[in-house]
């Protein structure tokens, strides 16, 4: 009880505290604009906020490796059943790739509905040249394979680390009592590292406060004004997806109430929003869908890993708005044919996504050169993206942990007392 009290106000705590640095931040930057107020800018806004800001975020991170790795070779060795491990991802992956494909088709919806490009003023600035990355397919799939497993964990490198991972729970299971130390110490070592994400979270709220106001404080509202429509665009296809898609999802294939979910879940949503990286969330949607919603570490240790790495619904929905925006700033119509590629370009898009701030306008552009647009069109919404990426991060990280609870409920893995506690 005392326990739920503590993380009942942890998590008013976190709200709090994001909706303060929200309203910190938009009056520093009223009062910085124009002249330089040199105290605000340096010691405040670049200073204690970045600082702040830049220690919390490095906290998690520091722990998603250690995390996926401890709690998936727990997974792996628990699910010990190859065809149950099949049987899993290829759930996962199907509900994780429609759940994407929904999410563009929504965004082009609502964007037709919307026309954010039309009567927008611009004198096309052709900025910033963008570096466009070549995502090959083949390298992208054979690379999942580490060469050096160390590499991968000091790279942080999601595939690979999940992939060893899963090879040697797997390896540890065959080999049972013979090995049982290592097993018992790697169960161990999770647990440590559970803890220790608990002590980071303690800091929460003055992360998410330093994060929230430092990205008002530097942003300010005028830069918003003439991209409004698109940013209503983008704010009401997350919205759609959210409430609608996931909503019907969650009755539909769980039979579980979103309202539930979204009291369990809401904290880890402002988590997401104020890091704006779905892999730096990862430590805490973990441990939310493990301890607060019943889902077993057996699927959640291997569902929620993949899903921060491929599953992006949110960014899908910005390409998909964003699409339509630049193809009407530049006035150029786009076909049926163009549009069913931006579905799909865009949900290959998000698999190609990396769970770190700003990457999805780097995929943009290759859904732009698919669909016949100027890649030079991302130059226009570059300068407001980053309060669309927490948005966004937020929707990312709830959808993985939808199909989570889905794919979990499936297999029996999804203790309901639990999630509706
Ligand atoms: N920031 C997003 C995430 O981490 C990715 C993106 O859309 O840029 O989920």
């Amino acid at each position: 009880m005392t326990n739920k009290k503590k993380r009942f106000s942890l998590t008013n705590q976190i709200f709090f505290a994001l909706i303060a640095g929200a309203l910190t931040g938009v009056i520093l930057n009223i009062v910085s604009a124009g002249q330089h107020i040199g105290f605000i800018n340096n010691w405040l806004i670049s200073g204690l906020f970045e600082i702040v800001g830049k220690m919390f975020i490095s906290a998690i991170r520091m722990l998603v490796v250690p995390l996926v790795l401890t709690s998936l070779i727990c997974g792996a060795a628990g699910i010990n059943d190859i065809k149950k491990l099949g049987r899993v991802g290829g759930k996962t992956l199907i509900f994780y790739l429609s759940t994407t494909a929904i999410a563009v088709t929504i965004a082009l919806i609502v964007s037709y509905i919307i026309d954010p490009g039309i009567g927008f003023q611009t004198e096309i600035q052709v900025a910033e040249k963008i570096e466009t990355p070549v995502l090959s397919i083949a390298q992208t799939i054979y690379s999942i394979v580490p060469v050096n497993p160390f590499a991968a964990f000091s790279e942080g490198n999601m595939l690979q680390v999940i992939f060893f991972a899963l090879v040697f729970g797997f390896s540890m299971a065959a080999l049972g009592e013979k090995v049982q130390n290592v097993r018992t110490l790697i169960e161990q070592l999770n647990e440590i590292v559970m803890k220790m994400i608990m002590v980071v979270m303690a800091t929460a709220p003055f992360g998410v406060f330093a994060l929230v106001a430092n990205v008002f404080a530097k942003e300010g509202f005028s830069a918003f004004v003439p991209l409004m429509k698109y940013i209503i665009c983008v704010t009401v296809a997350l919205l759609i997806q959210f409430s609608v898609t996931y909503g019907l999802a969650l009755k539909i294939f769980a039979r579980l109430s979103l309202i539930t979910f979204i009291k369990k879940f809401y904290s880890t949503m402002l988590v997401a929003f104020s890091t704006a990286s779905s892999n730096a969330t990862l430590p805490v949607t973990m441990e939310t869908a493990e301890k607060e919603m019943g889902v077993s570490n057996k699927i959640a240790s291997f569902t929620l890993p993949l899903g921060a790495t491929v599953n992006m619904d949110g960014t899908a929905i910005m390409q998909g708005c964003a699409v339509v925006f630049i193809s009407q700033v530049y006035g150029i119509d786009l076909s049926l044919t163009a549009l069913l590629t931006v579905v799909l370009t865009a949900t290959i898009a998000s698999i190609g996504t990396a769970g770190v701030p700003s990457v999805g306008l780097i995929t943009l552009s290759m859904v732009l050169t698919q669909a016949g647009l100027p890649v030079e069109g991302i130059a226009l919404i570059m300068g407001i993206d980053r309060i669309l990426d927490m948005m966004r991060t937020a929707v990312n990280i709830s959808g993985d942990t939808v199909v989570t609870l889905i794919v979990a409920k499936s297999e029996g893995e999804l203790d309901e007392s639990v999630f509706n506690q």
